[in-house]
């Protein structure tokens, strides 16, 4: 043990630097590692990663955060999944959500038995047996109960949209009550010894900051793993063409609805993240194909009630970092790399990458190999994302504008294509280990897409047609009744966790 580190040093004060340093410090109780958070006043914060996936819940937990109060300081409203508009043609959509859909039969995959169902002539929707989806059509919404496990609505999940400036914000304040130490400062230099480690960060105030380790969370910046440490850049824009996004806030005037809406516009697609007190809004487009005028007056004009600031365009480029973990350095964040957020990864993937360093955790000696090891943990994680968003795309009908023309013959990778033709034939996915998206996920595009198997599984022929009808038929039943007696989205939020900015504010 005389060789372990005794401090860590976080560069940058965004969600991915206030989500290490709370997470970091719970996981890192008892070891003595100091952790100092340098945040800058003069360089700002994206301020618009709003939208979660249900690892977020996991995070809450791991981190001892008391979830009622982090609703209420951030705004939250609770989400079970994304709304697809007019993705593969105007004017039809199709939904994500988050949880299982259906229960397996006989140890098949219920998407099998689903088939078998369609195949014997039977009409019902995938998403009927999804309690996520059910819920969030009708707008319900309640937390599990205790005692769950025979509950009907019990394989849902769900997540959150929050105002990331409050999370930020509230996590900087837990942080600094347990002990975590906060530099208000820029970085103007990185100071590496002779093996290219980090030994030291110089200050604006002439001070410098010694530590034994670095996490990067200096946002696209990307100060210590690029500027300093050159790990280069895997760019995947031949693959994901939009660069560019415009984000706008505005009033909120419907009672939020507990999921997010994608609208694929003319150049890309919009969000719309809806708040306890406001709305999020942006658009992410291809500056290929549409500028910036185009992209602010089609964003505005798609969006309702009183604009709260001026649009913001952000750029970016799709990719990741060769290496996030380099020597002693980390990369969390935008600083480790960009997925465009049509499936809000991005905060997962903070939570994700802090997961597995904890794993890998250092000791003072830097192994090579478990540095590798973390490396391609990360690298398959960034790929199953990257393949999955691709999916919305290459499967889309559109062709009405240069945009989707161009995505009718865009290059789809050998792994997300394969993916595709095994499922077409006989709608089987293989599931691999520390996959984030489910098979249930992929199945939800694919059938949103219309892209149905030529057949299903054989031995699920085995099934009575009558009793499978009869058990799905029940469920449907069983989902919906419980749905409608749960409580409004909205309603559950006021009564349990209103925010405490009041709405437009
Ligand atoms: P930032 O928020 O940029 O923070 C960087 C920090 O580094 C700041 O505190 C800054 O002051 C500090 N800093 C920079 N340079 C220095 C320096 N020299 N010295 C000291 N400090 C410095 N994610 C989701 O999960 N869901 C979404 O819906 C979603 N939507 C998004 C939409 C868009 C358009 C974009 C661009 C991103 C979106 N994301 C989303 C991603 C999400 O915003 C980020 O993953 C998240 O906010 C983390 O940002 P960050 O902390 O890495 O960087």
């Amino acid at each position: 043990m005389s060789n372990s580190l005794k401090s860590i040093c976080i560069t940058g004060g965004g969600t991915a630097g206030w989500m290490a340093a709370i997470l970091l410090s719970s996981a890192l109780r008892g070891s003595n590692i100091k952790i100092t958070v340098i945040e800058s006043a003069d360089i700002g914060t994206i301020g618009v990663g709003e939208s979660t996936v249900p690892s977020i819940m996991d995070f809450i937990q791991a981190c001892q955060i008391n979830l009622k109060e982090f609703i209420q300081a951030t705004s939250a409203s609770f989400k079970l999944g994304i709304r697809f508009d007019d993705w593969l043609n105007p004017g039809e959509n199709f939904f994500h959500p988050f949880g299982k859909v259906g229960k397996d039969i006989n140890g098949f995959d219920f998407y099998q038995a689903w088939l078998k169902s369609l195949a014997d002539g039977q009409k019902t929707r995938w998403l009927d047996y999804s309690p996520s989806a059910i819920m969030a059509e009708n707008e319900r919404f309640m937390l599990r109960p205790i005692q769950s496990e025979n509950w009907v609505l019990s394989n849902y999940a769900h997540a959150l949209h929050f105002d990331a400036v409050q999370v930020a914000r509230y996590l900087r304040d837990i942080c600094q009550q347990r002990g975590v130490n906060r530099i208000e400062a820029t970085v103007k230099k990185v100071n590496l010894d002779n093996k290219g480690f980090i030994r030291s960060l110089t200050l604006d105030n002439d001070t410098t900051v010694s530590s034994d380790f670095f996490i990067d969370c200096t946002g696209f910046n990307g100060l210590l793993i690029d500027k300093s440490l050159k790990v280069g850049f895997e760019d995947w824009s031949h693959y994901l063409p939009c660069n560019r996004a415009v984000a706008v806030q505005t009033e909120q005037v419907d009672k939020p609805v507990p999921y997010t809406i994608a609208t694929a516009q003319a150049a890309g697609w919009s969000w719309q993240i809806p708040l306890q007190h406001r709305t999020g809004n942006g658009y992410v487009f291809s500056h290929q194909f549409c500028s910036d005028e185009k992209a602010i007056e089609t964003l505005l004009s798609s969006i309702n009630g009183k604009v709260l600031n001026e649009p913001r365009i952000i750029p970016f480029v799709t990719g990741k970092r060769k290496k996030l973990w380099h020597n002693n350095c980390l990369a969390l964040g935008l600083a480790s790399g960009f997925l465009e957020p049509l499936e809000s990864t991005a905060i997962h993937l903070v939570y994700k990458t802090l997961v597995h360093f904890i794993k890998h955790f250092p000791d003072g000696d830097f192994d090579a190999d478990n540095e590798q090891a973390f490396n391609q943990k990360i690298d398959a994680d960034y790929q199953e994302i990257r393949d999955f968003i691709i999916l919305h795309y290459c499967t889309s009908d559109r062709d009405d504008t240069e945009f989707w023309q161009w995505c009718q013959t865009m290059p789809v990778p050998t792994s997300l294509q394969e993916k595709i033709r095994i499922f077409r034939n006989r709608g089987q996915l293989e599931d691999h280990q520390g996959q984030f998206f489910t098979h249930d996920s992929w199945c939800s595009i694919l059938e949103g897409m219309k892209i149905r198997p030529q057949k299903h599984h054989p031995l699920v022929n085995g099934f009575h047609s009558q009793n499978l009808a009869n058990t799905l038929n029940e469920n449907i039943k069983n989902i919906r009744d419980t749905v409608l007696k749960i409580p409004n989205h909205y309603e559950y939020l006021q009564a349990n966790c209103p925010a405490y900015i009041k709405k437009n504010s």
